[in-house]
C-alpha cells in the first residue's frame, strides 16, 4: 500500500469510528454570529473569543497599523536579525497585566510551553504537573524529559494530598529545582485550579510554581488579570504562560512571565526563541491594543460571566446537566464520542455551532459538547441557542 493510500485508509476508518473532525470554513471574523460557508449564518458557541476582541475595531485597525509600520515580519530569529519595539511594548504591559517583572513572547502559548520546561529543568531537576494540565504542557514535559533526562511526576486533578506527596517524593531525592506546572483553567474541565494551596504547598517544599493561563487571561478576575486575581494573588505565581489566541484578540501568540532574569534567562537559553522568528508585528499590534482595550474596559469581564451564568442555569432548566462551575466553558458531557459528534451536527443544522469532543482529546467515555460564552453574546444569541439545544436535546432522548 502507498503512503497516501494508507493515509486514506486510516482517514477512513476514523470516518467509520464517528470521529472524524471535519474543518468549518468560515466566511466572516470570529464574532457571536459569524457566516459560515454553505450554512449561512451561525451563532458560534465553542470560540475562544471570550471578551469579543477579533473584530473589535480598536484592536484590528492596531494590526493593521504595526504591519504599516514595521512589515510582515522579522525576517529570522530576533538575536540574530533584530526585534521591534513593539514586541518590547508588548512584553512590558503583558507582565504588567500577568502581575510579573518580565515576559517574553512566543508565536503561540504551545511553544511558549515547550520553550520553558526543557530549558529550566536539567537532570537534577523534576517537573510535577496536574494529571488534566493541556497537551502542550504535556508534550513539554516529554520533550524535556527526553532531552534533558529530568524527573517527571503527574498528581491526580487538582488533589492536593497527591500533589503533597509528589512534593515529598521530590524532597526525598534532593531534587534541586522542584517545578510544579498546572493549567489555570482547565480547559475541558472549565475548573480553576486550587492555586492557594498549590502556591502554600510550593512554599512549603521550596518548589517553583508555573501556571498556564490560557483560559484565564481576560477572562478570570475582576479585571480580566486571570487565575492569580481571581483568587486575590497577583504577584505570587513566580512563572506564568498564557496565549494571545483567545481573550486577548485571539490572533496567535504567547508569552512566558515571571520574575525580573526570567525573560533574559529565555531569550539566552530557549529553544524556540533562538531558533524560530517572532511574533508578526500585525499580531503584536492587535495583542497590545486588545490588552489596552480591556484595561479600559473591564465590564467585559462582567458581561462575559454575567453570560456564562444565564446559559449554565438554562440549561439545566432545560433538563441538560452541565458540568458545575464558574467559568465561561461549559462542557455538557454525553459518554462517546459519536454522541458528541452527532450532536454537534444536529445543532449546526439549528444554525449553532459548538464542537464535540471526544477521545484522544478527553478521556474514553468522556466524550462532550462543550460550550463556551463570549461577552459578545447578546441575550438573543444565548436564546437562540438554548432553544437549538432544546430541540436537538429531545430528538436525542437526552432531556
Ligand atoms: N495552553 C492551554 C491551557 C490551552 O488551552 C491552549 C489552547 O488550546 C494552549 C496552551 C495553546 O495555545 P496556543 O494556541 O497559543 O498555542
Amino acid at each position: 500500500m502507498s503512503f497516501a493510500a494508507r493515509l486514506e485508509a486510516e482517514l477512513e476508518q476514523f470516518k467509520q469510528e464517528g470521529v472524524y473532525k471535519r474543518l468549518n470554513h468560515l466566511e466572516e471574523p470570529q464574532a457571536a454570529r459569524t457566516k459560515m460557508e454553505g450554512r449561512g449564518e451561525v451563532v458560534i458557541l465553542s470560540s475562544n473569543n471570550y471578551l469579543g476582541l477579533c473584530d473589535e475595531p480598536e484592536v484590528v485597525a492596531a494590526g493593521k497599523r504595526a504591519l504599516d509600520q514595521f512589515g510582515a515580519g522579522t525576517g529570522s530569529v530576533r538575536f540574530i536579525c533584530g526585534t521591534f519595539t513593539i514586541h518590547r511594548e508588548l512584553e512590558q504591559a503583558l507582565a504588567r497585566f500577568v502581575g510579573c517583572e518580565s515576559s517574553l513572547t512566543y508565536v503561540s502559548c504551545w511553544n511558549a510551553n515547550e520553550g520553558l520546561v526543557p530549558t529550566l529543568l536539567g537532570e537534577q531537576d523534576i517537573v510535577i504537573s496536574d494529571q488534566l494540565n493541556h497537551a502542550s504542557i504535556i508534550d513539554a514535559i516529554r520533550l524535556a524529559k527526553t532531552i534533558t533526562k529530568c524527573q517527571t511526576a503527574v498528581y491526580r486533578h487538582s488533589d492536593m494530598a497527591d500533589l503533597e506527596e509528589k512534593l515529598r517524593g521530590a524532597q526525598a531525592m534532593n531534587a534541586r529545582l522542584k517545578l510544579v506546572f498546572t493549567d489555570g483553567v482547565f480547559s475541558m474541565e472549565g475548573d480553576i485550579a486550587n492555586l492557594p494551596d498549590i502556591v502554600a504547598l510550593a512554599r512549603r517544599y521550596g518548589a517553583v510554581v508555573a501556571m498556564d493561563d490560557s483560559h484565564a487571561s481576560g477572562v478570570l478576575g475582576r479585571s480580566g488579570r486571570g487565575t492569580a486575581e481571581h483568587y486575590g494573588m497577583l504577584g505570587q505565581v513566580d512563572i506564568i504562560t498564557s496565549t494571545l489566541g483567545k481573550a486577548l484578540g485571539g490572533a496567535a501568540g504567547g508569552f512566558t512571565a515571571g520574575p525580573g532574569p526570567l525573560a533574559d534567562y529565555l531569550t539566552q537559553r530557549s529553544r524556540p526563541q533562538l531558533f524560530s522568528n517572532a511574533l508578526p508585528p500585525t499580531v503584536a499590534g492587535s495583542a497590545l491594543a486588545a490588552v489596552r482595550h480591556l484595561e479600559r474596559h473591564p465590564e467585559l469581564v462582567t458581561r462575559l460571566h454575567e453570560n456564562a451564568r444565564y446559559f449554565r442555569e438554562q440549561l439545566r432548566a432545560l433538563g441538560f446537566k452541565p458540568l458545575p462551575g464558574n467559568t465561561p466553558i461549559v462542557p455538557v458531557i454525553l459518554g462517546e464520542t459519536a454522541k458528541a459528534i452527532q450532536m454537534s451536527e444536529l445543532l449546526l443544522a439549528q444554525g449553532v455551532f459548538v464542537t464535540g469532543f471526544g477521545y484522544p482529546v478527553v478521556p474514553q467515555g468522556h466524550a462532550r459538547i462543550r460550550c463556551q460564552l463570549s461577552a459578545a453574546h447578546t441575550r438573543d444569541d444565548l436564546d437562540f441557542a438554548l432553544s437549538a439545544f432544546k430541540h436537538v436535546g429531545r430528538n436525542l432522548g437526552l432531556i
